[in-house]
């Protein structure tokens, strides 16, 4: 594996991949590796990508200083891991080359209005500005085929999709399934920081999502299953919605087929999302 940190090294090491024939997969990420960053890997390896892996805590996503603070960070077992997923080259770039006038706010900012206003952007303002413009800066300089993506940070996909069609980024977006635990906590980094018992009021939200996928709808009975389920578990309610997939507008009670239900809460002060497909059905 390549280990890279200043920028034109690594817009060059992407560069010789593609004169040499060979596609580039991009995958962006925090670093605190686990199963989740893992199948991205697997999905770039398994299109036969030349695979970069990222790592760069971005400050510019994260609207509250604390968390920034106790967001998890393991640069040597991370670099290991990545071997051991097999990506090509890891990538970390240095604060300075990413956001050059860091701490001081960087100019450059590109948002997504609407997308990036609602959910999880509703609470956490600026929260998609950052990652905007990070994923644009990442893919800029990689100048990847593909970017691979989680389903577990969904708007975070759909945010990310509506920005490369609007800037004309000649990179397909991969979307890929959410790697759960055997209980069905989706994987996290934040994981890390939650104690047996904050783990168990955890589950609640993805226990909320199933029992949301049984009832069928409607819409809003299923907006109040995911809230009580939650909240009897003590789990502070960021948000409970279903939503068009696409458009992640709100759905109302005639709404009907494939819609996405996603929750946010937060458990011992840490901060946790997760979603699913679900399919409402009619004469409900
Ligand atoms: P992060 O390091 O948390 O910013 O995540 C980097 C990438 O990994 C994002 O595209 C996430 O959506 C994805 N990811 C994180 N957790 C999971 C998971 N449990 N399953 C699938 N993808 C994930």
């Amino acid at each position: 594996m390549r280990r890279v940190v200043g920028i034109e090294e690594w817009r060059r090491l992407a560069e010789d991949q593609r004169l040499a024939g060979r596609r580039v997969g991009l995958v962006p990420t925090m670093g605190a590796l686990h199963a989740g960053h893992r199948s991205l890997v697997a999905a770039a390896r398994a299109n036969g990508d030349f695979v970069i892996m990222t790592i760069f805590v971005n400050p510019r996503q994260f609207n509250d200083p604390a968390d920034l603070r106790a967001y998890p960070r393991a640069p040597e077992s991370d670099r290991a891991l990545a071997e051991s997923f097999g990506v090509d080259a890891l990538v970390e770039p240095t604060m300075a080359e990413m956001w050059p006038s860091y701490p001081e706010p960087t100019p450059t900012t590109v948002s997504v209005a609407g997308l990036g206003d609602v959910l999880e952007g509703a609470g956490r303002p600026g929260h998609f500005d950052g990652v905007a413009s990070v994923v644009a800066k990442l893919a800029i300089v990689t100048g990847p085929s593909r970017a691979y993506f989680g389903e577990k940070d969904f708007q975070q996909l759909a945010v990310v999709r509506r920005m490369v069609l609007d800037l004309g980024l000649d990179v397909e977006v991969v979307g890929c399934a959410i790697v759960r635990d055997e209980d069905g906590l989706a994987l996290s980094s934040r994981n890390v920081r939650l104690d047996a018992q904050a783990r168990a009021r955890a589950l609640s939200l993805s226990r909320a999502l199933a029992l949301a996928a049984e009832h069928g709808g409607p819409a809003s009975a299923l907006r109040e299953v995911m809230r009580a389920t939650m909240v009897a578990a003590d789990v502070v309610v960021g948000y409970a919605d279903v939503v068009d997939p696409v458009t992640l507008e709100p759905l109302g009670d005639d709404a009907t087929g494939r819609a996405r239900a996603l929750v946010a809460g937060v458990v011992d002060g840490v901060r946790l999302i997760d979603n699913r497909e679900i399919e409402l059905r009619k004469g409900r």
